[in-house]
């Protein structure tokens, strides 16, 4: 089967679905963001545990946005702990496009018994907090909960379960190769009001037996496929799907905005450097660079401006 550019290859792109199962009562996404994944680690030079950690955060952070209201909506995640990885941080909007970074971009690799990376090591004892921005220019809603210290997936579910008072079961995966991400994805299934008990068990039963994403994509499973085999149920209704990829939102002006949101003396004293300014987004890494000669006029500009 041919793809047109603007459609989603099913087995090979990076996107997110959603669907209804259980008549209503279980809302669930899915997701394959291995190149997003791949694209973060590439951009900031992760090591294998913060690949593993930044890379499940930022899944989390796409199947979360997912459900924004408005494409100017954004949902922001930060984990902030006392380990070695002391600082991970994703932004997500509802179209699949998330962006992030961890600080350290690398630490030194922590096992656990069973032989896996191990995150909470790494992270320790620290907060989640979440932002939700509605994109109306009103304050964000922010909330925070201690780590559990366990994987990323738990953290989600125990926030979602804890501060957004929705029962959810969170599964995410990011499996390595040598070179780089072989396959990374996630799924968020939640019960809807009107679930009982039962549905609950039934839901947490069939996620403890349920192998790990990225055994399903080793095996060719689609997102798709993957909401469908974990609720086994016929009259599953998927929403069209989302692609997604890790996407930047930074600007030169927007650079130059955060440079002049410094205090005044702080700027004079950047402006006598006639080799000019060298920033980094945070976010992507992108370099940016603006001459003595910009950033005077930009200086005089706004000066200017100031005095209308
Ligand atoms: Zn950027």
């Amino acid at each position: 089967m041919r793809y047109r550019d603007s459609m989603i290859n099913y087995e090979k792109d990076d996107y997110i679905v959603s669907a209804q199962a259980k008549s209503g009562l279980i809302r669930g996404f899915a997701m394959r963001s291995t190149a997003l994944v791949e694209d973060a680690r590439h951009l900031h030079e992760l090591c294998p545990t913060t690949t593993v950690a930044l890379g499940q955060l930022l899944t989390a952070n796409a199947l979360m946005a997912s459900d924004l209201k408005t494409d100017e909506a954004s949902l922001t995640l930060n984990i902030r702990g006392d380990g070695p990885l002391h600082t991970l941080l994703t932004v997500g909007s509802k179209n699949g496009q998330v962006r992030g970074f961890a600080d350290p971009p690398a630490v030194e690799t922590i096992y656990t018994e069973d032989g896996r990376i191990d995150i909470a090591r790494a992270i320790g004892n620290g907060t989640l907090n979440v932002s939700r921005d509605d994109g109306l220019n009103r304050r964000p809603y922010v909330s925070s909960v201690e780590l559990v210290k366990s994987t990323v997936a738990h953290e989600i579910a125990s926030y979602l379960y804890f501060s957004a008072q929705i029962p959810s079961v969170v599964l995410l995966g990011v499996k390595l190769s040598p070179d780089g991400v072989k396959h990374a994805g996630g799924m968020m299934l939640q019960l809807m009001p009107g679930w009982d008990d039962r549905l609950a068990d039934w839901l947490e039963q069939r996620a403890q037996g349920f192998p790990e994403i990225t055994y399903w994509f080793e095996e060719g499973m689609n997102p798709h496929q993957l909401l469908d085999l974990i609720l086994g149920d016929p009259d599953i209704k998927y929403a069209d799907p989302a692609r997604a990829a890790f996407r930047c939102t930074c600007r030169e002006e927007r650079m130059l905005d955060n440079l002049f949101a410094l205090p005044a003396d702080d700027i004079r004293e950047l402006i006598q450097d006639p080799a000019g300014v060298h920033v980094n987004c945070h976010f992507c890494n992108k370099h940016y660079h603006f001459s003595q000669d910009t950033l005077s006029a930009v200086l005089a500009a706004r000066t200017a401006g100031q005095g209308d």
